[in-house]
């Protein structure tokens, strides 16, 4: 039980990643906070965790809305008295189009729910972690970090590529607190995040590149969400006493290959 006596805020926790990483979490002993903007999916995964004897709490937010992301925040230190890790989680794809077809209130969208979404999240935690300290994982992407030939991408890889810098920028503001705060970078991860993907007219920008043995070097597929589950788990665990500000790609080498 690494995280015995712990409460954790994990949004996007309804499907892929943060489902994965909510179960775990629990399962080590954290008491978690389903954050999300669907009912359904967030009571799933929090009577899951019940009915494995952990202890979990449905939160509704929009991570681009303020005052939804302030509410939920207190929602969770109310019902337990404090909060240990954030994980920052929730995202989308967006739209992913040519430079010129992509709508300015398109891109307002990606950043607003991947950046400023990340940054309300670790806002609104902030005061709270900083009473025993803490550890925030955010989750950015191998796109705008290491790969750059998805092209039409653009919004989504500078949303991913400013939460890393969000990352290093707190992490220092946040060390004399205690409260560290790192960035997972994946792979392709077999999630539902392709469904929620809007690409349009990707055929006239795309970059030819094939790679015969395939582009995934380590396991020859995706990985799952269960794999990055484990590394937040380790970013979230006094095992990471001596991380902050630091990026880790989880993508068994895809991004050395395609970057
Ligand atoms: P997913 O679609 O299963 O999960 C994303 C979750 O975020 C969903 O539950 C969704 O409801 C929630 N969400 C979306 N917008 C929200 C908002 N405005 N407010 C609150 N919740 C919101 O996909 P996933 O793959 O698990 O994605 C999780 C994170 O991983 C995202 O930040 C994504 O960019 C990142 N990521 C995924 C992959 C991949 O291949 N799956 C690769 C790199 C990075």
């Amino acid at each position: 039980m690494r995280l015995e006596g712990r409460v954790a805020l994990v949004t996007g926790a309804g499907s892929g990643i943060g489902e994965a990483a909510a179960k775990l979490l629990a399962a080590e002993g954290a008491k978690v906070a389903c954050l999300g903007r669907t009912r359904d999916e967030l009571d799933k995964v929090a009577e899951a965790i019940r009915g494995a004897g952990g202890e979990a709490l449905t939160v509704l937010a929009d991570v681009s809305k303020p005052d939804e992301v302030e509410a939920a925040v207190a929602k969770t230190v109310k019902e337990w008295g404090r909060l240990d890790v954030v994980f920052a989680n929730a995202g989308i794809n967006g739209v992913w189009a040519p430079l010129e077809e992509l709508e300015a209130d398109e891109w307002d969208r990606t950043l607003a729910i991947n950046l400023k979404g990340t940054f309300l999240t670790v806002k609104y935690a902030a005061p709270h972690l900083k009473k025993r300290g803490g550890s925030v994982i955010v989750t950015a992407s191998i796109n705008g970090t290491r790969v750059f030939s998805n092209t039409g991408a653009t919004a989504y890889a500078c949303s991913k590529a400013a939460q890393v810098a969000f990352t290093k920028m707190t992490a220092l503001e946040l060390a004399p607190h205690k409260v560290r705060i790192n960035v997972i970078c994946p792979g392709a991860i077999e999630t539902e995040i392709d469904d929620n993907t809007d690409r349009r007219d990707l055929e006239h920008v795309k970059i030819p590149m094939e790679f015969p043995e395939g582009d995934k070097p380590l396991e020859r597929g995706p990985g799952s969400s269960e794999q990055v589950a484990r590394l937040v788990l380790f970013l979230a665990s006094d095992d990471a006493d001596h991380v902050t500000g630091t990026e880790m790609w989880i993508d068994g080498a895809e991004s050395l290959l395609r970057g």
